[in-house]
């Protein structure tokens, strides 16, 4: 079995504290939030940092809570409290789809938001989520807070917009607009339950006419990104069939494919468009 390397753990009593030391340590510390996707990385040695500073037991970063201008979430908020809750099921519920859909339970158990955003990986579900709904991101670092619209901090592939010294501390999600309707699915990778494909789709209705849709497709492609072909054959246009079949055939439009052994990139543009249409009915079901 592979081990990391040898590395300081540092279990920290307050983002204050994370911030001092990723002060001191510079580019040698990493932020240890539920380890699901760093602790494998380092056993593989695709990353090895000295010092790991442990922000998972910080109660001041897991919270839901509802405020004036939307639902706020502490980063270190696991995908179980996400599912869980019922705040989310009645203003947000992609929240608790695409968590309830992330890996097994133990992942559930640890994995976080804020780890999962800041990862960045193209495969999993929350960035996407977070991007359809326009998030915004509260980041911490020595000079204090500075927020970052979604659409600015998923920059590339396993890339955001955070420097080394800063962590994510908040999620902010925007209160939605009257008939609004959100939705999450996907085809998952059988073993690890990541996306084939997937999509996220947030959806705005008056008068049976799209005046907002947010859409972004998981899984499917290198980065994280969203789908503006299918948005634009929404916005304006009557929701009918037609009107759906045909943004929904948009859905792989402008995006780099990844193509693996889980599918062909022929194979993902197709489950794209089927998967798009489905989401985009499911989200327009709840508005
Ligand atoms: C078997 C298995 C199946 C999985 N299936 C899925 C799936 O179906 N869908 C899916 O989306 N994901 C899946 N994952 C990944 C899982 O969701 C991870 O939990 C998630 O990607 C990372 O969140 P974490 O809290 O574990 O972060 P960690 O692994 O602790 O950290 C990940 C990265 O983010 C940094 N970081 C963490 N928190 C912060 C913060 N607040 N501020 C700054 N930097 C931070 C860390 O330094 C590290 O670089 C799976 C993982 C496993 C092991």
């Amino acid at each position: 079995m592979s081990v990391p390397a040898v590395f300081d753990y540092h279990a920290v009593n307050s983002v204050d504290e994370a911030i001092a030391l990723l002060q001191q340590y510079g580019d040698e510390a990493k932020i240890l939030s539920g380890g699901h996707s760093l602790i494998p990385a380092m056993k593989l040695r695709l990353s090895q940092p000295g010092h790991l500073i442990d922000i998972s037991k910080l109660n001041e970063l897991s919270y839901i809570r509802k405020q004036k201008n939307g639902i706020a979430i502490g980063a270190a908020t696991t995908y179980s409290a996400l599912e869980r809750s019922e705040l989310l099921q009645q203003l947000f519920p992609i929240i608790p789809e695409g968590t309830s859909v992330i890996g097994d339970q133990q992942v559930r158990n640890r994995g976080t938001i804020g780890g999962s955003i800041v990862h960045n990986d193209p495969a999993a579900d929350m960035p996407g989520i977070v991007l359809a709904l326009k998030a915004e991101i509260i980041v911490q670092g020595p000079k204090g807070k500075r927020t970052i619209a979604a659409d600015d901090f998923f920059v590339d592939t396993f890339t955001t917009a955070l420097t080394p010294d800063e962590l994510v501390v908040e999620i902010l999600l925007p209160q939605p607009s009257a008939h609004t309707g959100s939705a999450y699915e996907k085809i998952a990778n059988k073993a690890s339950h990541y996306a084939v494909a997937g999509c996220a789709a947030v959806i705005s209705v008056k008068n049976d006419t799209c005046t907002a849709a947010s859409i972004v497709i998981t899984g499917a492609s290198v980065r994280t990104t969203r789908a503006t072909t299918v948005e634009q054959a929404l916005i304006g246009k009557h929701i009918d069939e037609q009107t759906l079949a045909d943004a929904a055939s948009h859905a792989s439009n402008g995006l780099e494919m990844i193509s693996d052994i889980h599918g062909s990139d022929e194979y993902r543009r197709q489950i794209c468009a089927v998967i798009a249409r489905r989401t985009i009915s499911k989200a327009l079901k709840r508005v």
